[in-house]
């Protein structure tokens, strides 16, 4: 991917990869026969300043532009997406901060966040409502120290680490908010979730919250903004991340499927030798090298604070993660059974778990949703200008 960045984006680029190298494949294999993540392993983020990095550095972040962060999520998605996970839900918490936080929230939050001292978590999705995310039936109600909050929520990555989540419900008035839950507040529990087909190690869990009291400066965005606009700011950046997460490990699969097809002899020569493995290799390439680019392109319109940014990241994620899927069946039909076994390959962690990726941060469905109400009107407009040319006006 490097060709098409600047110095300064391989520079930082380089500077993850490092950082990442030093978790040794069989940990990392280890971590999601585990189905948690080692404590140790998110401290060692923090400390390297890898968890706020697209925060201003007033509030300890790096001022990494989009396309920087991007590839900081590229890299996390090749050393392994339960490890994307927490950057991703982490820095959606940061990001409806930066959005929607006034300046005392941003104060009181942002540096705990940033530093890694504090891990947040993202609590939307409840038993009863996916992506009908308007549905929700959480609920805040006014009281003298605030706001009690009750409902549960489903699904959540991180949850059994996260020091506070952010939780979407609904006023007495039925106006969506959004408010800041520590997860160490009475009335609230957390019961991890096991046996995921993906995202094993991500400490996905289940949590009640019953009467759970909150200060009314814990509120953000105030009220009705809680799924238009500060849901739907993090999920944006959610995508990017899932977008640019689901290119590095399509890219570890297309890099572990050439080396295998190289050394790997059957028929007296390399399976790479063979057309129908070619073929195969053929496509997944293709798939990578278009799906970099709109990855690149998205960032690029975010960073520059283009209004199509959203839509793009939409089409990426989309396209991206749909691709990665299939590139990973590819790379596992490659390898053979030794892609069918954790202690042979990493390609049937990455088969696993990339088909999460195409659910979760608003399935694609949604994406599809998305592309073409706003496509319609992009195709419209460029019918009309494409006939106001041949016209010669
Ligand atoms: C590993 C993992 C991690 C997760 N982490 C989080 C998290 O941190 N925080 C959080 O809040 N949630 C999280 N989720 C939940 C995730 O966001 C939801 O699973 C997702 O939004 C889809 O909701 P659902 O599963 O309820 O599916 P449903 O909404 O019930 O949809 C089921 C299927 O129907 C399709 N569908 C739904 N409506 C339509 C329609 N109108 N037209 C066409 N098709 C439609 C969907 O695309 C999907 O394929 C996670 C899920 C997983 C698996």
């Amino acid at each position: 991917m490097d060709k098409h960045a600047s110095s300064l984006h391989t520079e930082r680029r380089q500077e993850v990869a490092r950082i990442l190298a030093a978790f040794a494949p069989a940990d990392i294999a280890a971590w999601d026969q585990a189905e948690s993540l080692p404590a140790e392993v998110t401290r060692s983020l923090a400390q390297a300043g890898l968890l706020g990095t697209f925060i201003e550095s007033g509030h300890g972040g790096r001022n990494w532009d989009a396309v920087s962060f991007g590839l900081l999520c590229a890299e996390f998605g090749q050393t392994s997406l339960s490890l994307l996970s927490i950057l991703t839900v982490h820095s959606m918490v940061l990001e409806a901060l930066r959005l929607s936080g006034t300046t005392q929230q941003r104060a009181d939050w942002l540096p705990t966040l940033t530093s890694g001292e504090k891990l947040g978590a993202f609590a939307l999705t409840e038993p009863d409502f996916g992506s009908e995310a308007t549905g929700i039936q959480t609920t805040l109600v006014q009281c003298d120290e605030g706001y009690r909050v009750t409902g549960r929520k489903k699904w959540i990555s991180y949850a059994a680490r996260a020091d506070v989540l952010l939780v979407f419900g609904k006023l007495e008035d039925g106006s969506a908010v959004a408010c800041l839950l520590p997860t160490d507040t009475e009335g609230l529990s957390i019961t991890p979730m096991k046996g995921l087909l993906g995202f094993r190690a991500a400490m996905l869990g289940e949590i009640e919250m019953k009467d759970c009291v909150i200060p009314a400066a814990n509120l953000l965005g105030g009220k009705g903004a809680g799924i238009n606009y500060v849901a739907a700011g993090a999920l944006d950046l959610g995508r990017l991340a899932i977008a640019f997460g689901s290119l590095g490990a399509m890219e570890a699969c297309v890099a572990d499927s050439v080396t295998y097809a190289s050394k790997r002899k059957q028929f007296g020569q390399a399976l790479a030798k063979h057309q129908l493995i070619q073929h195969m290799l053929a496509d997944m390439i293709t798939a990578y090298k278009a799906a970099e680019r709109l990855c690149l392109h998205a960032a690029e319109l975010r960073s520059a604070g283009s209004p199509m940014a959203a839509m793009e990241t939409a089409t990426a994620k989309y396209f991206t993660s749909t691709h990665a899927v299939t590139v990973a069946n590819q790379a596992v039909q490659i390898h053979g059974a030794a892609g069918c076994s954790a202690g042979e390959s990493r390609t049937e962690r990455f088969y696993r778990d990339l088909k999460i990726t195409e659910i979760i941060e608003g399935s694609n469905q949604m994406q599809q949703l998305m592309i073409a109400q706003n496509g319609m009107g992009e195709f419209v407009q460029s019918a009309l200008r494409r006939k106001r040319l041949l016209a010669g006006k």
